[in-house]
């Protein structure tokens, strides 16, 4: 290919990033055959490497599209360039890659089916059509698959099927869609998906997916292995059966997800803008949430109380052929009983949901490593993760500088790991609730996989300060390594940081539920100032009394008298509230002696606990059947007009106290002159963002601070976001919020790296 007259030179090219298992070699293949180069590549420990043979201006040219033509699972971390001595090759080889001692590669996330797998796959001729495990290096499963790296075949679950002459042609040739695709199958070869009853015996039928479909529409539930896990799949417009697999899996008022088939359809039954839409047909597949269209069409069961729907697109082939069987919307949600982490193997699968599912729709290739679902909702400009999970892991989160390896790991709810090195930060699928010993395997299994996966070996452990999680336990059992203990809300302001590359100090707004504080005391309204060594609390809620400790979480009605005890004291019958009609008097008077005494009621500066108690002060809830439910509700009922604020009072005491007692006898005043709840939820909701924002504007004259970073579980509240960025952003505030990570305790483990990062690189910091 050389030309005589043009001067040939050689170059190097090592690409780092997502660029393996994602058709990147075929890429470069094509790309340098496209600019008449000769050459080869070949995957190496950190990526890519590639040697490039041709006129300097056509090397120039290749360069200049490897960014802009990559394919669409690819992401390109570094480019380094280095001259190489001409060797006088003739054309461009793809090597095959091997071994290596050092293992920064990045695994690519688990994608939904392509547009070009889905079409063959409908088509009669096809030789893989109705083949539900059809995919090519544009789509399928990666980091579920992987058992260890560098990524092929073998060290994938894909290594019992031993791929038949027409499937190896294609994966063995450069110019196929299916060159080099791992998991490259079709029927005579690969998986295949099998029916089996409640006990395990196998269902005869020619089409288990067309008997499935079947078995739905009569109302059953199924149990069917996916990509990540197993869901439990029952018809969402049948009632009665969606009613049953509530009572079945103890879960009472949860909003359950469902799927899809196409866009059209959903459109007749949830409201869809165009982010939402873009949301749905990413490759990603996240369940959206959606407001729902009225008159519900959906089953009153799939999410009860609730203005929204959590939908997905079918996102596997074998969800396309399920799909294909007329259904509006199937709920597929986790094949779990509450609380326990997502079934995947097939015997475990059937002895742990025997007493849910009916029927069990399973297939033979193995998952490695459980990933739910995603959850994600579009809320203020921007795309915002509730769950992050399939799809979006194991892509890192991208540092502002090298950081040692940590490990970090993460709350008791909606746990993560972390795993940091050089700039970037892994974050783990979402593991769950660390409440039993099935998700304390999981946990621990997912940190050994990851490190072993991304080969790091940490440093130190980051955990959180509370005593009890099993989390912190862990790390503290761990007696290797250095264990640093982060403070909850530091750790929730610091992710946000680190999401942004921010180097600190910022002013931090960190709302949540529970945080343990190091007065001992359970923080979760709390404004610091901080940097990724340190933070000073500022400002937080006025404690308030938790009667009972964790059984107000769980009953919204004891925190809305500690704040009726907080503006009133003992002096609350003659007051007209619902809560106070609802309530039975006695048991009323034991928990405000509690509160007075002190007894079992811990204080907290949390602000999820102040939306539970008005949530519960208005009428709206007493108790909750899942976490943040009565918060939700508080925001669901929220009129789309502003209707002015309660007074905002703060007190200086140890740090700056907001005196919500006062408040809340203005709300009270309201309720009793008759004010409905959609006029006083939004005038609490104005209240809590006028507050916070006004005490920004005096921090900002005292520190000079301009950015404020706003994380925690309470910015999962949209009209709390909008309202807080809208109000900041109008007094000229850079306000940053989370849109790669959850706000919520899903995010935390990234935080907490990130501070041990710093602590074991010695900085100190600027603001305590
Ligand atoms: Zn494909
Ligand atoms: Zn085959
Ligand atoms: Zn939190």
């Amino acid at each position: 290919m050389a030309e005589s007259k043009t001067k040939i030179t050689a170059r190097k090219i090592d690409v780092n990033g997502i660029v393996q298992g994602v058709g990147f070699r075929p890429f470069i293949y094509q790309l340098a055959r496209h600019h008449h180069l000769a050459g080869k590549v070949a995957n190496t420990a950190e990526g890519v490497s590639i040697h490039l043979e041709g006129p300097d201006e056509r090397i120039e040219a290749f360069l200049s599209d490897l960014p802009k033509k990559k394919p669409p699972l690819a992401y390109i971390d570094s480019v380094h360039l280095m001259q190489e001595a001409v060797e006088g090759r003739r054309d461009f080889e793809i090597t095959l890659s091997r071994s290596f001692g050092s293992r920064n590669t990045l695994i690519s996330p688990d994608v939904s089916i392509c547009e070009d797998c889905r079409r063959e796959m409908f088509d009669f001729n096809d030789r893989r059509y109705g083949y539900p495990f059809i995919n090519c290096t544009n789509c399928g499963p990666r980091y579920t698959i992987i058992e260890d790296i560098p990524y092929d075949r073998p060290k994938t679950s894909m290594h019992p099927f031993k791929m038949c002459a027409r499937c190896l042609a294609e994966y063995n040739c450069p110019e196929d869609r299916r060159f080099h695709a791992q998991p490259n199958a079709c029927q005579d070869c690969g998986p295949h998906v099998s029916l089996l009853d409640n006990k395990g015996r196998a269902v005869s039928a020619d089409d288990p997916i067309a008997k499935t479909a079947q078995l739905i529409q009569q109302g059953k539930i199924v149990a069917i292995k996916g990509l990540g896990g197993f869901h439990l799949a029952v018809d969402a417009l049948n009632d009665s059966a969606v009613q049953r697999l509530r009572q079945r899996k103890h879960r009472e008022e949860k909003p359950l997800a469902v799927m899809s088939p196409d866009l059209d359809t959903i459109a007749t039954y949830a409201h869809l803008a165009e982010a939402e839409k873009a949301l749905l047909t990413s490759i990603q597949r996240p369940i959206v949430l959606l407001p729902k269209r009225l008159p519900e069409k959906l089953a009153f069961a799939v999410a009860p109380r609730n203005h929204y729907y959590g939908v997905m697109l079918a996102y596997t082939p074998l969800h396309y052929l399920l799909m294909n069987h007329g259904f509006t919307a199937v709920v597929m949600t986790s094949g779990n009983l509450s609380q326990e982490p997502i079934a995947i193997d097939n015997q475990e699968a059937c002895d742990r949901l025997k007493k849910i599912a009916d029927y069990f729709l399973v297939h033979n290739r193995g998952i490695y490593l459980r990933s739910d679902d995603s959850i994600v909702r579009h809320a203020a400009g921007e795309t915002r993760l509730i769950r992050r999970s399939r799809g979006y892991v194991p892509v890192p989160v991208f540092l502002r500088q090298d950081v040692p390896c940590i490990l970090a790991c993460g709350a008791e709810l909606k746990n993560t790991i972390c795993l940091t090195r050089g700039k970037q930060a892994f974050v783990s699928q979402h593991i769950g609730d660390l409440e039993n010993l099935a998700a304390e395997d999981f946990f621990k299994l997912t940190i050994r996989h990851l490190e072993r996966i991304l080969d790091i070996a940490p440093e130190a452990i980051a955990c959180d300060m509370h005593p009890d999680y099993l989390s912190t336990q862990w790390a503290v059992s761990q007696n290797k390594l250095p264990v640093i203990h982060v403070q909850h809300h530091h750790a929730h302001v610091v992710s946000c940081m680190a999401e942004h590359k921010l180097q600190g100090p910022v002013i931090g707004l960190s709302f949540d539920g529970t945080g343990f504080g190091p007065d001992h005391s359970i923080w979760g309204g709390e404004v610091l100032l901080a940097d990724e060594a340190g933070y000073q609390r500022v400002a937080c809620l006025e404690p308030c009394a938790m009667p009972g400790g964790a059984a107000a979480i769980k009953e919204p009605w004891r925190m809305g008298l500690a704040f009726l005890h907080m503006a009133f004291g003992r002096d609350i019958w003659n007051l007209e509230l619902p809560i106070l009609k609802l309530t039975d008097r006695a048991k009323a008077e034991i928990i405000l002696d509690m509160i007075a005494k002190g007894i079992n009621s811990p204080l907290t500066s949390s602000l999820g606990r102040l939306f539970d108690g008005v949530a519960a002060i208005i009428g709206l809830r007493r108790t909750v059947s899942y976490e943040g439910q009565a918060a939700m509700e508080l925001e669901m009922i929220s009129d789309g007009q502003a209707h002015g604020t309660y007074p905002v009072i703060w007190h200086e005491k140890t740090c700056t106290q907001l005196d919500t007692g006062a408040f809340v006898k203005s709300l009270v005043e309201d309720i009793q002159n008759g004010l409905p709840g959609f006029i006083t939820s939004r005038k609490f909701h104005d209240t809590v963002i006028e507050a916070f924002a006004g005490l920004c504007t005096k921090i900002r004259k005292k520190t000079q601070l301009n950015r404020v970073v706003l994380s925690g579980g309470c910015f999962q509240n949209a009209l709390l976001l909008e309202g807080l960025i809208n109000v900041l952003k109008t007094k000229c505030f850079e306000v940053y919020s989370h849109h790669q990570i959850p706000a919520n305790d899903g995010g935390l483990s990234l935080g907490q790296a990130i501070v041990a990062a710093s602590a074991v690189s010695g900085k100190t910091s600027e603001v305590n």
